[in-house]
């Protein structure tokens, strides 16, 4: 067993901070005033090369393993929460673009991601179906060689930003097997958006895509037919270390500024970090984020030996943005009055955070899968 980072996970490390630092922590607040994503910050990362390094270097990726990726997730959220979601975003539909896409169009696409010119969604959830996604409606229907979708994605990040997404449609009856991937330009006639006023997770974004007689190639059809909800699936288990890695690195970011705070702020004639009240919490705050970096770093590793990781992603999702959300309260709270404004950006972390308590799958779905995972589908409540 080696705990240590190898010499080029240092050096991007180095890198992804230096810019977190000196371009994302700045005008993280500010970018949620302006209610969308910096396309030039993102550019800049894509120049960095932060973007989407585990991508195979055929597509202009570094090739790397998925734990520099979370080194990289864990810096540039210190610095803004909702751009680390970039990577979340490049890394999950970038694999399966690469994967799953005609060639053609993964060459068009994901050397656009990766350089930060182009933003993917995923849409999967629909106004009737989230936990349940594999009872997703939107109706793709072959016609020569086109599909045309109708229906409503809802919920989605990036709804209105995004320039493409990939779209899981219903192909046919069979449930899950019913279910097809497409990737979709955000340019073709007949889509529409709409957008969310969410309580976090601004910049981002949520809404609705509407799909209204879009006709989409039969090229555009990501691996096989019915084929949508297991490759979806594969890709979850990446996303969810991620979004565990995403999560920690506010809290992080937090705690060390709570440090601060509390040894400069005094009350009853001395700095609040001498009453244990104060200082428990943020060491109880430590602990659980070096357990949860320990709990993201081995799912990531797994993956990278191609080892199951499905029960530790799961993991990763239910217990990491919960602790980070608990610390980030903390974080609000040890700040007094002061931390219940914006003049501190812990309240917008803890926002931020607890939206990923809910995307890509809720902590009681997560259980789930660890008991199927563990007990087998004695444990299903629904077969
Ligand atoms: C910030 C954010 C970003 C998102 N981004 C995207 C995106 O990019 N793309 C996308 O497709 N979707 C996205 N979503 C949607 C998200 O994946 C769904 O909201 C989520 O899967 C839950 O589905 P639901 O909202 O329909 O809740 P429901 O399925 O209606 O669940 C409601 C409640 O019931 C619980 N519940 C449901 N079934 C069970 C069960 N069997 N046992 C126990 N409890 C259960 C849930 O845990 C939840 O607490 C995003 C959501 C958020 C909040």
């Amino acid at each position: 067993m080696d705990f240590s980072f190898t010499e080029e996970q240092n050096a991007i490390r180095d890198t992804a901070k230096r810019f977190a630092v000196e371009h994302l922590l700045p005008a993280y607040q500010q970018r949620e005033r302006e209610g969308e994503m910096s396309r030039s910050a993102i550019k800049m990362m894509g120049e960095l090369g932060l973007i989407g390094v585990e991508l195979p270097e055929a597509f202009g990726g570094l090739g790397a393993d998925c734990q520099t990726c979370g080194v990289i997730m864990e810096e540039i959220s210190r610095g803004d929460f909702n751009m680390a979601s970039i990577q979340i975003m490049a890394g999950l539909n970038g694999q399966m673009i690469c994967d799953h896409a005609h060639a053609d169009l993964a060459h068009e696409w994901v050397p656009r991601i990766i350089s930060g010119d182009a933003l993917v969604a995923i849409a999967l959830t629909e106004p009737h179906a989230g936990s349940d996604a594999v009872n997703l409606k939107l109706e793709a229907r072959k016609s020569g060689d086109k599909y045309l979708l109708n229906g409503e994605k809802t919920s989605i990040s990036l709804a209105t930003q995004a320039d493409v997404t990939i779209v899981f449609a219903r192909t046919s009856d069979d449930g899950a097997h019913g279910v097809t991937a497409f990737l979709v330009p955000m340019d073709l006639p007949g889509i529409s958006t709409s957008a969310f006023n969410d309580v976090g997770g601004k910049s981002i974004g949520r809404g609705s895509i509407f799909f209204d007689q879009v006709e989409v190639p039969a090229k555009n059809v990501m691996g096989d037919v019915g084929q949508g909800f297991k490759i979806v699936m594969h890709g979850f288990d990446y996303s969810r270390v991620l979004i565990g890695m995403q999560c920690l690195g506010a809290a992080m970011q937090s705690v060390e500024e709570t440090w601060a705070y509390v040894a400069e702020r005094e009350a009853f004639g001395r700095p609040i970090a001498k009453f244990q009240g104060v200082s428990f919490p943020l060491a109880e705050a430590e602990t659980d984020l070096a357990m949860g970096r320990f709990l993201c770093y081995e799912a990531l590793w797994r993956r990278d030996q191609s080892l199951p990781h499905t029960k530790e992603a799961a993991m990763c999702k239910w217990w990491a943005p919960k602790k980070a959300h608990d610390i980030l309260i903390q974080c609000v709270l040890l700040h007094g009055h002061a931390g219940w404004g914006d003049d501190y950006p812990h309240q917008q972390r803890m926002r931020d955070v607890m939206g990923l308590q809910i995307g890509d799958g809720t902590a009681q779905i997560q259980k789930m899968v660890i008991a199927r995972e563990v007990a087998g589908k004695v444990t299903v409540s629904h077969v």
